[in-house]
């Protein structure tokens, strides 16, 4: 098969961590396309008028990975960097991710390639809008759910929504999740992916037998999921030494005020401007000593140049594909040292109570928020014992083992249903 359109760093990440996975399950050579490459990709053009009376047009992408177990799910990522390469893998992602907490989804993802904080909000607002009309033909509640991702939030979503009921006359709130309460989300959704973050984190600490209050964290990157898990897990005790975001990193032994650091990012929208006698280079914070470093912004930041520079205990990846192959193969030499939480599980509690939410907006039935972290937690805990088992069992690291769980998942589901037509 010709795969050419699909390529890249990013991709090629994808592509070499299934190819390790099958080798390790013995996936026979003439099933492995069938399960990687996506079952379709669009591309779309999104012409806007700007503010000053210009039209620009920027490039959308939708990825659906595979349709064997139910619609496809994922986040839609506003960012200058994305392409279809980078969309695809992170398409793929989350297929294990689905598969390995047991969601009846395959994965998809979406984006454009713009940087939305250099848009006006009417300008967001006539692009989220654009780019969901474009994507009509080709999503529903029972083909491909969107979501938010990096550059999306929940207003982004609310449009979607919006524009989608439109065009069919009727309200269908089920076309996306991580919508505000006030157009059919659920509760808890917001927090989901960090406070599972902070879940896990618990759990891999209990297992080192390190207690929490005396536990200390680094957390890359402060949007939704890193500002939330910093919040959760000094919630829980451990201290926050070290933040990130794109426009400065933070650094005090004795521990950062998280509820400031978010104060300061609702007023002015990024951390820059913080303190100025904790700033230190963004490259120094990921190689500071911390027992739990959180890596929750974007790919490829966990390296050969640094993997064996990293001091903590516990690697706990908020952000989809923080860690390069390479790097993996340093910290599988590490394991003693280096607890890995891959973030095919540790990141899952945003789809997971995204289902939730598909679930409430399918039935018209909504749940208290302690049913919503109830649930979560029990789907986070049996994928954490599941994970932690097979790798022991089969001597792999964690990502392999969360990997061939997931996968296994899917080829199951794919062996069972045959090869139409
Ligand atoms: N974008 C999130 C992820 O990467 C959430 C996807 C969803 O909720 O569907 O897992």
């Amino acid at each position: 098969m010709n795969t050419a359109i699909y390529s890249g760093p990013v991709f090629d990440m994808a592509k070499q961590q299934f190819a390790q996975v099958a080798d390790h399950l013995e996936i026979p050579d003439m099933d492995r396309d069938r399960l990687l490459y996506p079952k379709r990709a669009m591309a779309v053009s999104c012409p806007i008028h700007r503010d000053d009376g210009r039209i620009e047009v920027y490039q959308g992408y939708r990825v659906q990975h595979h349709l064997t177990l139910g619609p496809t799910k994922g986040g839609t990522r506003f960012a200058p960097s994305v392409d279809i390469g980078e969309i695809a893998a992170l398409a793929i992602w989350m297929s294990w991710k689905c598969a390995l907490a047991g969601l009846p989804y395959g994965g998809a993802k979406g984006g454009i390639t713009v940087d939305p904080y250099k848009l006006s909000p009417r300008e967001l607002e006539g692009l989220s809008r654009r780019y969901m009309q474009e994507m009509i033909p080709f999503v529903g509640p029972h083909t491909d759910v969107m979501a938010p991702d990096m550059g999306t939030n929940e207003q982004v979503m609310a449009w979607f929504m919006d524009t989608y009921s439109m065009y069919q006359g009727h309200t269908i709130n089920e076309i996306v999740t991580g919508k505000p309460i006030s157009a059919g989300g659920t509760l808890g959704r917001r927090e989901a992916t960090g406070r599972g973050v902070a879940y896990l984190v618990g759990r891999a600490l209990e297992h080192l037998g390190i207690r929490a209050d005396r536990a200390t964290a680094i957390v890359q990157g402060f949007g939704n999921v890193g500002s939330v898990t910093a919040y959760s897990l000094a919630e829980r005790g451990v201290r926050i030494i070290g933040v990130s975001d794109h426009t400065a990193a933070y650094y005090d032994p004795a521990g950062l005020d998280v509820a400031e650091l978010q104060r300061h990012v609702g007023k002015h929208g990024q951390l820059a401007g913080f303190s100025a006698e904790s700033l230190i280079a963004a490259s120094e914070l990921l190689v500071r000593k911390c027992d739990v470093l959180v890596p929750a912004a974007i790919e490829r930041v966990i390296t050969s140049e640094n993997a064996s520079k990293v001091k903590c205990r516990i690697l706990a990846e908020g952000a989809n594909g923080p860690t390069t192959p390479e790097a993996d193969a340093i910290l599988h030499q590490r394991a003693d040292e280096i607890f890995v939480l891959p973030d095919i599980l540790c990141n899952a509690g945003g789809v997971i109570v995204s289902y939730f939410e598909w679930v409430q907006d399918l039935q018209r039935l909504f749940w208290e928020e302690t049913e919503v972290f109830d649930r979560l937690y029990r789907i986070l805990e049996r994928s954490f014992q599941q994970t932690i088992a097979r790798a022991k069992h089969e001597r792999i690291s964690h990502r392999t083992a969360a990997m061939a769980i997931g996968v296994s998942v899917v080829q199951a589901a794919k062996r069972t249903r045959g090869l139409f037509p």
